[in-house]
């Protein structure tokens, strides 16, 4: 089967990587002719090209640029497509992708990978990214069952659990365990960035391990992923950020009336209930 794929970056590459090892025939487009290079060199890609034209004879096509540029790009490579290829995103937020492209391609179905590093680019691609984790899929009611059962067989054989909702729980979904992470995890860095003594901040800095490594790794990502999730996941997004205001407040509130009981409840509970996310 021959799969195309749009963005050759860490989440294109990482595809055309796995699904070659798969025996799939991968096409890869890229907006430049180094990095089509370097995909034929890294096994990215079985053939490489700046133009979309190279997809016409593809079965199932990938975008895998970021947010702001898939809809265009849809836009773009639908002159050059077979009626019945089967079109598929990666992005991280699906209503309005959905919305604008289920009018344009009917065989379209919005995907989200729930892989990723903080590393960005062809040369961040790696196998196994996809083994053991979630890929949700985000049929309409007028997608056809048959494209989205082929689409689901390809994302299996990546090693991931398929996962099908629609794009508004996905993306209120998302809000909670991905999105706002990145802004608590950014605030927390912003936070400690704001200790005005230069000692202390520089001892910290020194004693910070890995609780500070985990508690800010995502805050510490591609800030360009985190102004995407803020602008196209905007109002799940801003509901998320406001409970954590709200929760965090709760605590503030506690610790200065001493309240070390409730304190100490709201605490048990949130280490019960950790359990059920992971
Ligand atoms: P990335 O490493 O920066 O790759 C994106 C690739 O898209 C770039 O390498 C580039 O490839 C191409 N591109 C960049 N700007 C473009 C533009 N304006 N027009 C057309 N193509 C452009 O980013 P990524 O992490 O792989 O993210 C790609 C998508 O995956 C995003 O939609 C993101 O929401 C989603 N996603 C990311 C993660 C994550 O943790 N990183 C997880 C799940 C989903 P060429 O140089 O080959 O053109």
């Amino acid at each position: 089967m021959k799969i195309g794929i749009v963005g050759l970056g860490l989440i294109g590459g990482s595809l055309g990587l796995e699904l070659r090892s798969r025996s799939y025939e991968v096409f890869g487009v890229s907006r430049s002719e180094e990095t089509c290079q370097v995909a034929l060199e890294c096994g990215v890609a079985d053939r490489a090209s700046t133009e979309l034209a190279l997809l016409a004879s593809t079965e199932a096509i990938f975008i895998c640029t970021p947010l702001g540029a898939i809809i265009p790009t849809v836009q773009q490579l639908i002159p050059s497509l077979m009626p019945e290829t089967i079109l598929t995103d990666v992005g991280s937020v699906k209503t309005p992708i959905v919305e604008a492209i289920t009018p344009l391609w009917s065989n379209f179905i919005g995907g989200h990978p729930m892989a990723g590093t903080a590393q960005q680019g062809i040369h961040a691609a790696q196998r196994d990214l996809f083994a053991g984790a979630p890929y949700i899929l985000t049929p309409t009611e007028a997608t056809p069952t048959e494209a989205t059962q082929k689409l689901a067989e390809i994302v299996k054989s990546l090693g991931s659990t398929v996962y099908f909702c629609s794009p508004q729980h996905h993306d209120r979904a998302v809000a909670w365990i991905s999105h706002l992470p990145v802004f608590t995890s950014a605030s927390l860095i912003a936070a400690c960035c704001h200790e005005t003594d230069s000692t202390v901040l520089k001892l910290a800095q020194k004693l910070a391990s890995s609780g500070f490594r985990d508690t800010s790794r995502v805050g510490g990502g591609n800030p360009e992923l985190g102004v995407m999730m803020g602008r196209y996941n905007r109002q799940a997004l801003l509901r998320s950020l406001f409970q954590y205001r709200q929760s965090l407040d709760q605590m503030i509130e506690y610790i200065e009336e001493e309240n070390w009981l409730a304190l100490r409840q709201i605490l048990e509970t949130t280490k019960a209930a950790r359990s059920q996310f992971l």
